[in-house]
């Protein structure tokens, strides 16, 4: 399976912590010596520097990585990061759709219209421009209309509401949605569209939905063993080292204490 990362170019949104930055370790330990490219965007391009150095370091991989700064919010900022990939990283074969976060719990009345805004702005359309912006590049790619794997993450939320959540529920039902409409869209290519929802994950996701407290994150996983961004990373790397025919279209995944 390693055999089918040679020479591909990975692009993973919000890899700058959590499960984006599992999923660029992951790659790099599955194909270290494949020609194998990443291309990590987020917001912190410190922390993106400091992850590409160590994936080199700890993975002691001849993986190249290549670090950018990008905001999925801002559609110009999604443009102008496509417009300006070096030629080096342009074919890009395997798209990660994961930044997103969740901000408040709130019953819907009192959510504030900032956190609703944000929230369908990173996980929502911020994960379709950036499909539309890459799609292009599959599309051109082989005889077939297109070839390509695009991986969206969704959330168990997205199937299973919850009280307080109703917004971050909404975006990720979304998610799921266009995940399904894009794969009918695209059945005649190669491009492989992948869905993966996640149930409860330690990560700084928690933290962000506090603002930043991390006394209240951590209750959070109190009394619970939540699964580790690894544990979902893994999942996207098989989703992607399958034979061409093979599309994990559809995949839940969660703790046992959480089924
Ligand atoms: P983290 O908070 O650890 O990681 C989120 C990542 O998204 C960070 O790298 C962050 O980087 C990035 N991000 C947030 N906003 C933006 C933005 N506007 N532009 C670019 N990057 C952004 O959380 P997780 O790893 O848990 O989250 C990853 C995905 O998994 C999310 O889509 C989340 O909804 C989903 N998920 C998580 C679950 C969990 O329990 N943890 C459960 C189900 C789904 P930066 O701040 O540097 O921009």
């Amino acid at each position: 399976s390693t055999r089918r990362l040679q020479g591909k170019t990975v692009l993973i949104t919000g890899a700058s912590s959590g499960i984006g930055r599992s999923t660029a370790f992951e790659f790099a330990r599955t194909a270290p010596n494949a020609g194998l490219k990443l291309v990590l965007t987020a917001r912190r391009f410190d922390t993106l520097q400091q992850i590409a150095a160590d994936i080199s370091k700890e993975t002691n991989s001849n993986v190249k990585v290549h670090a950018v700064q990008l905001d999925v919010s801002d559609p110009a900022a999604i443009r102008g990061f496509v417009a300006g990939l070096p030629a080096e990283f342009r074919d890009i074969h395997i798209l990660v759709n994961n930044a997103g976060l969740v901000r408040g719990v709130a019953k819907a009345p009192e959510i504030a219209e900032e956190d609703m805004e944000v929230m369908f702005q990173t996980n929502v359309t911020g994960l379709i421009n950036m499909t539309q912006a890459i799609l292009p590049i599959f599309l051109a790619r082989g005889s077939e209309g297109g070839e390509g794997d695009i991986i969206n993450i969704g959330s168990i939320a997205g199937r299973e509401p919850y009280v307080g959540g109703s917004i971050y529920c909404a975006t990720k039902a979304a998610v799921r949605s266009f995940t399904d409409s894009l794969r009918k869209e695209l059945i005649a290519t190669r491009i492989r569209v992948i869905g993966i929802d996640p149930g409860q994950v330690e990560t700084e996701f928690s933290v962000v939905r506090f603002y930043g407290d991390k006394s209240k994150a951590d209750a959070v996983y109190s009394g619970c063993e939540p699964l580790t961004p690894d544990d979902i990373a893994e999942v996207i790397v098989f989703a992607a080292t399958r034979r061409q025919n093979v599309v994990i279209a559809d995949t839940l995944i969660f703790p046992s204490h959480q089924g």
